[in-house]
This record gives C-alpha cells, structure tokens and sequence, in this order.
C-alpha cells in the first residue's frame, strides 16, 4: 500500500509502498478515503526537537483520518464491514488508575498513532475496535477526517459554561476557528478572536460571527469597550501557545474569570501569578479530547447546525502531499484534506 512515511531521521516525509497491516482478534483494518494534516505532521515533517525526541523512525505518519471498514478481527462484535468511520489516535492502556475510572483521555500511557505508531497517512490503518468512532451519513468524510482537531476545540471550549458569555480565543489557528464556532454554537455572547496573522483573521471572520481582532494592531481594551464589555471577558480559551497572548488573557478577563489552556508554549515561560491570584482565575489545562464523550458530543452538534466546514480551506490529492503540506507549514491555511481514493 502507498504511505507518507518519516523514513529518514531529517526534515521531510516520503511516499513509500508499505504490506498492508495484519490486524489481530480485537482490532479492525480501516481504508483510509480523507486525512487532514495538523500541526503535529508538520513538526515531524520539520524534525524539530520535539519531533526527534518523539518519533522513531521509520514511521508511517497521520492521525486525522475518515474512512471505511474493510475487515474486522475475531473477537470484535459490534462493527461491520463496510461502516465509515473515523477513529480516535490515542491508544490507551487499561490499567491505570483514571483508565479504571473510566477517564480514559488521562490515562499516563498513552500512545499516538502516527507520532508512536503506525499512522493514518496511508491507503490503510489498523485500528483497535474501542477506538473506531463509526460516522453517520450526513457527516461526510472532509468532516470525518478533521474530527480530531474539532474534538480538540469542542473539548476546550466546553471546559466552561459559555451561555450568555464573553469569551476570548487567543490564536485563530485552525483549533481556534472551530473552538469559535462552538462557542457560539452553544450560546456564548460575544466571541473574540485574536491573532497577529491577519489572513487566520480573515479566514475566522469568513467561517465564524467572531469579532476578529489582530492584536499587533490594535488594542483588545479597545474592543472590549466597543462590545460594552463591563468588566472583561468571562471565559478565555487560549489556542496560541503563545506567552504574550496568555498574558493579555489574563490582563482582559473578569474577576473570578476561567481560563482553558489548549495552546502549547514552545518551552518554560514566564507568567505572573499574582496577578493570576488576585484576580481569583481558574486554569485548567487541556489535552486531546475526552474519549469517548467529545467525540458523541461534536457528532451531535454537528448534526445540529455546527458548521465547520469553512475551516477546511486546501483539498490534494494524496500524489500531491508536498503542495498540502507546504500549505500548513505557510501557517496561513486553515485546515488541509487529503485524499487516498484517487
Ligand atoms: P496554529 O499554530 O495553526 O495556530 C496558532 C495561531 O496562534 C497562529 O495563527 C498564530 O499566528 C497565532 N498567534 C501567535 N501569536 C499570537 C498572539 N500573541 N496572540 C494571538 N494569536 C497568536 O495551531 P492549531 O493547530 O490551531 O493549534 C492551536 C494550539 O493548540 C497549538 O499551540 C497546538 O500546539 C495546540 N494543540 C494542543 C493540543 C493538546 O492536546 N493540548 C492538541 C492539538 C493542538
Ligand atoms: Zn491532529
């Protein structure tokens, strides 16, 4: 089968021809039809730090996906052969303590498929049945393949209560954009997005009614005025990895405000707690998405009205994964979708 591996400990991914996996009783082999690229493939592509300390090599890379069923193993009931699906990435053990809790998404010995394991970038993926997440009809395979990005933004932005809120996104990344839509999916007030790239900006405008607001130009006390915003923003949902934004989160939010942090600053940095004490904020951090909960809860906002279609702004051909991904590493796409079927 055709797969865009890390095959070289250097910089770039390479189309290879890979055996098909064998799958065992408890999994299902998934031909893969769409694929988005995330920020995750293209750290690998670029073989930073993170990437090299992470990822053995060689590698078959991704873990966006949208599929269907082509085989199912012995022992696995309650999936068919012909099902389209999508499926969550991280593999969990079941012997940890939050596993045993049901709290899967905390389990400590997590593993990623296209970062740990074999990945998504290729005509097929063996899966374990627990992690397929069957699609309906009316979420087609473009949707189905960006699903765990979305998941990553509906499980941030539901960390809070955001009905009748004022909420700020730092970063309009493609996570951001998403987390916008949901924010106002489920009945937030205002929703301002920041960034410094105006183009995200544009984009965010175009997907979402958000107030996009580019902070190397203009100032948020600024907006938070013209919004007659009384004392702040209530909920902020920070999607940058970015220090100055979080500072700024921090400096525009109300007394008593709650933060979610799903951005990852590129190393230790600084933050100004007190100011973090006085004003009584409470941060939670993020990681992935709760499994199997974001994943019923997004399928059914999307089945009601929650559009995030815009946010997908390239479609390759998989033949042509170099210009996909020198989209993303432009850092002004949205989302980008390959296809396998061609
Ligand atoms: P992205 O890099 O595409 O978007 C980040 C955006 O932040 C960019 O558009 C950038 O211009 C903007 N930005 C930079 N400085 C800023 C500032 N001062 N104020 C406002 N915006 C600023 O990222 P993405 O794919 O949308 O993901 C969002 C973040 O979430 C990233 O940091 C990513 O690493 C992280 N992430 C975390 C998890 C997790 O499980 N915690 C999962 C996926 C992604
Ligand atoms: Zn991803």
């Amino acid at each position: 089968m055709k797969a865009l591996e890390k095959s070289k400990p250097e910089p770039g991914l390479w189309m290879t021809r890979a055996p098909v996996p064998e799958i065992g009783p408890d999994d299902v082999l998934i031909r893969i039809n769409k694929t988005g690229i995330c920020g995750t493939d293209v750290h690998i592509w670029n073989w930073d730090d993170w990437a090299r300390k992470t990822v053995p090599v060689p590698l078959i890379t991704g873990h966006e996906f949208a599929g269907e069923i082509v085989e199912v193993g012995r022992n696995v009931e309650d999936l068919r052969v012909g099902q389209r699906c999508s499926g969550e990435g991280h593999l969990i053990g079941k012997q940890s303590r939050q596993s045993r809790a049901g709290k899967f998404h905390l389990d400590p010995e997590t593993r990623g498929i296209g970062v740990n394991e074999q990945g998504a970038f290729a005509e097929y993926l063996r899966l374990p049945a627990f992690n397929v997440v069957p699609l309906p009809d009316d979420i087609p395979d473009d949707i189905g393949a960006i699903l765990d990005p979305l998941g990553n933004a509906v499980h941030t932005a539901l960390s809070f209560d955001l009905v009748g809120e004022d909420v700020l996104i730092t970063g309009a990344g493609p996570i951001g954009i998403m987390a916008a839509a949901v924010a106002r999916h489920v009945g937030a007030r205002h929703v301002v997005i920041t960034d410094v790239n105006q183009q995200r900006l544009d984009l965010a405008a175009k997907v979402v009614d958000v107030v996009p607001v580019n902070v190397a130009r203009q100032e948020l006390r600024e907006v938070e005025g013209a919004l007659k915003m009384r004392e702040g923003f209530d909920v902020g949902l920070e999607m940058s990895g970015n220090q100055a934004a979080l500072d700024q989160m921090v400096e525009t939010l109300v007394m008593g405000g709650r933060i979610a942090l799903l951005g990852i600053p590129p190393g230790k940095s600084p933050v100004d707690w007190s100011r973090i004490v006085f004003k009584a904020i409470t941060i939670k951090g993020v990681y992935g998405r709760e499994i199997f909960e974001t994943w019923y809860k997004m399928i059914a906002m999307l089945q009601n009205g929650l559009d995030v279609s815009g946010v997908i702004t390239h479609r390759f051909g998989i033949d042509d994964f170099e210009a996909g991904f020198s989209a993303m590493r432009s850092g002004n796409s949205g989302k980008v979708v390959l296809d396998w079927t061609g």
